[in-house]
């Protein structure tokens, strides 16, 4: 049986290997319409692009610029990013002449118009669906050109994204059979996770304070990536979660 690691996104049609008809470009009339009034959810990659781009602490920038709100399930939250407050509901990070961040925007940005949802197979790979959204708003579906999904992954540099995206789903869909031993919404071991995937810089004092890495048995150029790079402790953190709390074989233990 397969594995949804995200809801069903039955609304939208399936997209196949065959080329959409889609282009977005600041000559169309709805541009940037997208980035306001929108309902934007951050995953922990997210927080980590967006951070460092904007060179604030992860504990700031989850301050000073998002929320919670449901996630996928009932069992941990979802981070979404704040729109301004003055008028509008405008992204905060839309400037005059377009994204503040583009570099550094968020997966869903990347992504849209097209979702993607991941599914782990029977033999335990993970197969990626995609969908085509059809807002009415959005114009770019009336451009001539045209695209593949396997053009739109790379040209949006969608890829090193959905690498730690899909790692993040493995980490939800756990999360969403209540590991939580009991201890009920916001109990320390939540608070825990919470920091691990969403708050990297704490996650890393966390990680020095306890000497959390000289516990596995880690190849000393891991160690050192791990120690230097968020990404690298941030792939740390999911497999620390699934080992600590789902007994699972991802780090092994001195
Ligand atoms: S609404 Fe669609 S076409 Fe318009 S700017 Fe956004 S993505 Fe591009
Ligand atoms: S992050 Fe950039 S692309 Fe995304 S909604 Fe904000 S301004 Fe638009």
């Amino acid at each position: 049986m397969n594995e949804d690691f995200r809801p069903p996104l039955s609304d939208w049609p399936e997209l196949s290997a065959e080329p959409f008809r889609f282009r977005c470009h600041a000559g169309v009339s709805c541009f940037l319409s997208c980035c306001r009034q929108v309902e934007l959810r951050l995953f922990p990659y997210d927080v980590l692009r967006l951070k460092n781009r904007l060179a604030l602490s992860s504990a700031h920038f989850l301050e000073q610029h998002t929320r919670l709100g449901a996630g996928t399930h009932p069992f941990f939250p979802a981070v979404y990013l704040n729109m301004r407050a003055d008028g509008g509901h405008l992204c905060p990070f839309l400037a005059e002449h377009g994204c503040s961040v583009y570099k550094d925007r968020p997966s869903a940005c990347r992504t849209y118009p097209l979702e993607r949802a991941v599914e782990k197979t029977a033999n335990g790979t993970l197969r990626s669906r995609w969908f085509m959204t059809g807002h009415s708003y959005c114009k770019g579906h009336d451009e001539p050109q045209t695209c593949t999904v396997k053009q739109w992954e790379r040209e949006q540099q969608l890829i090193e994204f959905n690498l730690f995206n899909d790692r993040w789903a493995e980490v939800d869909a756990f999360f969403a059979a209540n590991p939580w031993q009991g201890e009920g919404h916001g109990g320390p071991l939540q608070q825990l996770a919470f920091m691990i995937c969403y708050n990297l810089d704490t996650f890393r004092d966390h990680v020095r304070q306890h000497n959390l890495l000289a516990g596995f048995r880690l190849d000393r150029d891991r160690r050192k990536r791990i120690e230097q790079d968020d990404g690298e402790l941030l792939k740390f953190g999911f497999d620390w979660l699934l080992h600590v709390l789902g007994s699972r074989r991802t780090l092994l233990p001195r």
